[in-house]
């Protein structure tokens, strides 16, 4: 079973206005459901850093990891494996009702860490993933990765078409 946190009571901490304190622990993003594709998280759970500073009327909280995401290179189709870097803020002020103060995350001193990992790992995905930056893709002619080969090398000679071997022959008969 992962041992990821799924929340973090704020007020254990019991910070006052202006303290801050530093944390390591494992989030569990789940998997990412992207434009009907899945990818899972490599390793389940990720390590994280979380800053948590109390406001006068809330929390100010940075959560920050490096998730590797596995799933099929959209270019080539081979396993990819994306290093995609998250660092995430949100703040929850007291008694507003500006949503930009308002996190969904953070319910009185209880911050869903789960669903916020989840959430900042969809937003900072990349919109192609690639298995490198620079991943040439399938040979549109016979389907083999570009990849393995010398795109040079890589060529399909065209045949000739047989129809004009033919009419050259009708002419050569004249
Ligand atoms: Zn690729
Ligand atoms: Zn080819």
């Amino acid at each position: 079973m992962a041992a990821g946190y799924h929340s973090v009571d704020l007020s254990r901490f019991a910070l006052r206005p202006g303290e801050g304190r530093k944390l390591e622990l494992d989030v569990e993003p789940g998997e990412l459901d992207l434009g009907g594709q899945r990818y899972a998280i490599r390793g389940d759970t990720v390590p994280a850093r979380l800053d948590v500073s109390r406001t006068a009327a809330g929390y100010a909280v940075r959560m920050r990891f490096v998730a590797h995401v596995d799933g099929a290179c959209m270019r080539c189709l081979e396993e990819a494996d994306v290093p995609v870097e998250v660092d995430a803020r949100e703040v929850d002020q007291r008694g507003t009702a500006d949503e930009e103060l308002t996190s969904p995350y953070i319910t009185d001193h209880e911050l869903d860490l789960a669903h916020w990992a989840h959430d900042a790992l969809a937003l900072a995905m990349p919109l192609q993933l690639l298995c490198r930056p620079d991943c040439k893709g399938l040979c549109p002619v016979c389907g083999a990765s570009l990849n393995d080969a010398d795109p040079a090398e890589h060529e399909h000679a065209s045949e000739p078409d047989p129809r004009w071997a033919k009419l050259r022959e009708l002419k050569l008969d004249q």
